[in-house]
């Protein structure tokens, strides 16, 4: 395995790890679990929620020969030309066992065009691949986790579709047990539904697809649980919201923590076009107060991600 030139500083919160596959396997038809392991996961913080990380699969032919690993990998990386360049994609931790330094991480399998979703086709135990994540030996806050929801909060909204599922698994193993709310996610296929662990009080329902368009089943049932959960009256006059381009512009509106208590907190991704649709519909159309709601537009619909 490749060993890092840098040692782990401590005071970075965010660090590479250089890893291998230790196993691969298929959940469901669209869900595949990859296990990695490496030397210096034991240094792998285990932060729960959506912890977002980047995922960064070999070159074909050079596997990991041109990856800047420095301080300024990323000048580095940019400056390489197109062809030089690792792809650096963003996935959710699933799990981290720090004791036998494994990540596993969910990932949706949406054919070869994309090449983290080739790879994860493709993985075989031994195959190298480099994480970055937060780093368990620096003490602040590492970052990269948007669910951030009121102290308390009477009722949870949980929304998104197969991208999205590893991150609402997560946050589900990771709610206080007194939890409410509902889980709504959207998969291609019925035989994609998990088995989750989550509160008694919260109820996960999966919706899936089998062909229609993306978001045609997450978008209406998000919108009756918000009408269910909040009833009919508005929370606030219709706002006027501006435009977001999502084929130019990245979706991406996510408050910071809100620390008194509130009757709702919602926290949805997936597809930007389908999460504008969502946000048009609470923030613009039902007058949902936009610091209760977290939307992220994971990935863009004939779009590679950095595009
Ligand atoms: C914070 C965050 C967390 C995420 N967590 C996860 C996770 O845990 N598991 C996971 O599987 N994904 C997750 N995603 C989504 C993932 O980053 C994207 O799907 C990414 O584009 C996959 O990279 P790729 O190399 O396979 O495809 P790309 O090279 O980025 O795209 C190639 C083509 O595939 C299309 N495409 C990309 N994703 C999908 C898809 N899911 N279905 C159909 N077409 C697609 C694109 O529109 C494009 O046309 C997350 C994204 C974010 C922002």
């Amino acid at each position: 395995m490749t060993q890092l030139a840098e040692p782990a500083a401590a005071t970075l919160p965010w660090r590479f790890f250089a890893t291998e596959v230790r196993a691969v396997r298929r959940l469901s038809p669209h869900f595949v679990r990859v296990t990695f392991t490496g030397d210096d996961l034991h240094h792998f913080a285990d932060n729960g929620f959506d912890q977002r990380i980047k995922l960064i699969p070999p070159l074909p032919g050079a596997g990991m020969a041109h990856l800047p690993t420095g301080p300024d990998w990323y000048e580095q990386w940019r400056a390489l030309p197109e062809g030089l360049r690792n792809p650096i994609r963003t996935y959710t931790v699933r799990a981290v066992r720090p004791q036998l330094r494994e990540v596993d991480i969910d990932m949706v399998l949406h054919g070869i065009d994309g090449p983290a979703s080739r790879f994860a086709a493709e993985a075989r135990p031994g195959a190298e691949a480099y994480l970055m994540g937060p780093n368990a030996l620096f003490e602040g806050p590492h970052g990269g986790i948007d669910f951030h929801p009121p102290v308390h909060t009477d009722c949870l909204l949980l929304g998104g579709d197969e991208t999205a599922a590893p991150a609402i698994a997560s946050i589900l193993e990771r709610l206080p047990a007194d939890a409410r709310g509902e889980a709504l996610i959207e998969v291609p296929a019925a035989g994609d539904a998990l088995r989750l662990v989550a509160p008694a009080g919260v109820r996960v329902t999966w919706l899936a697809r089998e062909g229609a368009a993306h978001g045609s089943k997450l978008v209406p049932a998000v919108r009756a649980a918000a009408r269910r959960i909040l009833g009919d009256e508005q929370t606030g006059p219709a706002v006027e919201l501006e435009d977001v381009d999502v084929d130019h512009d990245i979706l991406w509106e996510v408050p910071e923590e809100v620390t008194d208590v509130s009757r709702f907190y919602a926290w949805l991704a997936g597809e930007a076009a389908m999460i504008k649709t969502l946000r048009r519909h609470l923030v613009g159309g039902c007058g949902v107060d936009r610091r209760l709601v977290a939307f992220m537009g994971y990935w863009r619909l004939g779009r590679a991600e950095g595009n």
